[in-house]
């Protein structure tokens, strides 16, 4: 039994964010159990098996930083410029995520990731305690019950306070939303992901372009890939679960091979194994997890996908997920009680998450529907010309999501004022030429505050 007073927590769930959060307080003299339902990856391996991997920003850096893990975990990560868009036409073209190198994404093994993380959690001084699946929990007595999976044996742990870092399915969001209703919501996408590979060439290098995130936008569907350092790529096809084409109307590996080589013919060759793939990998649901309460009292708390689960579109999950993490230390190294804490890191990263749960949708109809239209791209151009006229003022909305640490809900405000300007600007030209620089520059001056990054 942990100490019932002291610096002491205990974390359900050793993925991601439960992995980051052990290694932080640990490091910060916190005596920490750490509850994971799997066994542990580095004597069995990664559970999840092929290369699944994550686009890592400069959010989830800046935590990893903090935790003195982005050296190892830098060193297996893949650089991606920009998007590599795959036009039905065979033609592709790399759109720029930022002004340079230093303006990029990473493209990180979600196994490797993890193993990284539980090994500096240990190290810190963590206790990690494998196959052991919250089941119940007595927050009156403050005792979790656990399962081993394999021997179905239980077994029972005294706790100060438990945070909830198990996911979206989290199990201690449905043991705390028992005791007192959370206010719980999931809104499913009606679309849904399916993986595929593609191995690495005969000579060990990559097929493809490695340092980008290959997107082929098809306008109610996409694919898009990520590099491995093992020089494979993960695909991820996201289709619509009725209509045509649909999860429903692929009913066949010939009907998904059929749909392959009519929308992503270049990229048939690259999956050898597209049929395999197709049966061995069964769709994943896409889904937005919204809650009115994050806590109870000062025994309990969730953070990361187990509070606020989003569908992957901007590539922040994780990212938002780490962020939660140093907030919810920061909030835990105030001194204050438990309670206190956990309200002020609610209080701090409620809003925050709903933003980018808000944007993560929005980018959806972006990457596979309008990453090829002329509209578009004719407002990309002004966007990048505006950050030149307006450095400290306007700042484009994929910048601030993923290069800056402003908060989240700044990043959708500015970014909604920023759209409207960007529209109202290009409506009904098809060049930059007929552009009122004089109106524009007046607009950004007076809507848009100089902008500073958070520390
Ligand atoms: P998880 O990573 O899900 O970890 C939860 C852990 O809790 C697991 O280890 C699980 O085994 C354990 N657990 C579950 N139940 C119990 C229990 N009862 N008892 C004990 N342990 C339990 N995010 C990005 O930032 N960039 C991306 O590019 C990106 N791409 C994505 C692509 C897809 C297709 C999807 C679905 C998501 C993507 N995400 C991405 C989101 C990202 O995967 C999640 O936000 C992130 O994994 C959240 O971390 P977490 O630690 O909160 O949860």
């Amino acid at each position: 039994m942990t100490d019932p007073n002291g610096k002491s927590l205990t974390i359900i769930g050793a993925g991601l964010a439960g992995a980051l959060l052990a290694t932080l307080l640990a490091q910060r003299g916190w005596s920490i159990d750490v509850y994971e339902k799997r066994g542990d990856p580095r004597i069995k391996g990664y559970v999840g098996g092929r290369s699944i991997n994550l686009a890592l920003a400069e959010r989830g850096r800046n935590a990893l930083r903090q935790a003195d893990a982005d050296d190892a975990v830098m060193a297996q990560a893949v650089m991606m410029r920009g998007r590599m868009v795959h036009f039905a036409d065979g033609r592709l073209q790399l759109q720029r995520y930022g002004r340079d190198d230093s303006e990029v994404i990473w493209s990180v093994h979600r196994g490797d990731l993890n193993i990284t993380l539980l090994e500096l959690a240990e190290r810190a001084g963590a206790r990690l305690h494998f196959d052991r699946r919250l089941d119940r929990v007595d927050f009156d007595a403050r005792i979790a019950r656990f399962r081993d999976d394999r021997s179905d044996e239980s077994f029972e742990a005294g706790f100060r306070a438990l945070v909830g870092a198990d996911g979206a399915g989290s199990a201690l969001r449905a043991a705390m939303n028992a005791q007192s209703p959370l206010g719980e919501r999931t809104e499913f996408l009606d679309h849904s992901y399916k993986e595929l590979e593609i191995p690495p060439a005969d000579d060990g290098g990559f097929r493809i372009e490695p340092n980008a995130l290959h997107i082929w936008p098809r306008g109610r569907y996409m694919c898009i890939a990520l590099p491995n350092d093992e020089k494979t790529f993960t695909v991820t096809l996201f289709l619509p679960n009725e209509g045509d084409p649909s999860f429903a109307t692929l009913k066949t590996t010939a009907d998904a091979r059929a749909l392959f080589e009519r929308d992503f013919a270049d990229a048939v060759p690259l999956i050898p194994e597209l049929d395999q793939d197709w049966e061995r990998n069964p769709p994943g649901l896409l889904a937005t997890l919204y809650l009115d309460r994050w806590r109870l009292d000062g025994r309990a708390v969730l953070l990361g996908d187990a509070a606020h689960a989003m569908v992957p579109f901007h590539g922040q999950g994780m990212n938002c997920a780490f962020e939660d993490c140093v907030a919810l230390a920061r909030r835990l190294g105030d001194g204050d009680d438990l309670a206190s804490a956990f309200a002020a890191f609610e209080a701090e990263r409620k809003p925050n998450a709903s933003a980018i749960q808000q944007m993560a949708l929005e980018n959806y109809l972006e990457m596979r529907d309008r990453v090829d239209d002329p509209d578009f791209l004719l407002q990309r151009e002004l966007e990048r010309k505006l950050q030149e006229r307006h450095p400290e003022r306007f700042v484009p909305h994929y910048t601030m999501v993923t290069f800056m640490l402003i908060p989240y809900a700044v990043a959708l405000e500015r970014s909604d004022i920023q759209r409207e300007i960007l529209v109202r600007a290009t409506q009904g030209l098809d060049s930059l030429d007929g552009v009122d620089w004089t109106a524009v520059d007046a607009e950004v001056t007076a809507r848009l505050q100089p902008l500073q990054d958070a520390p």
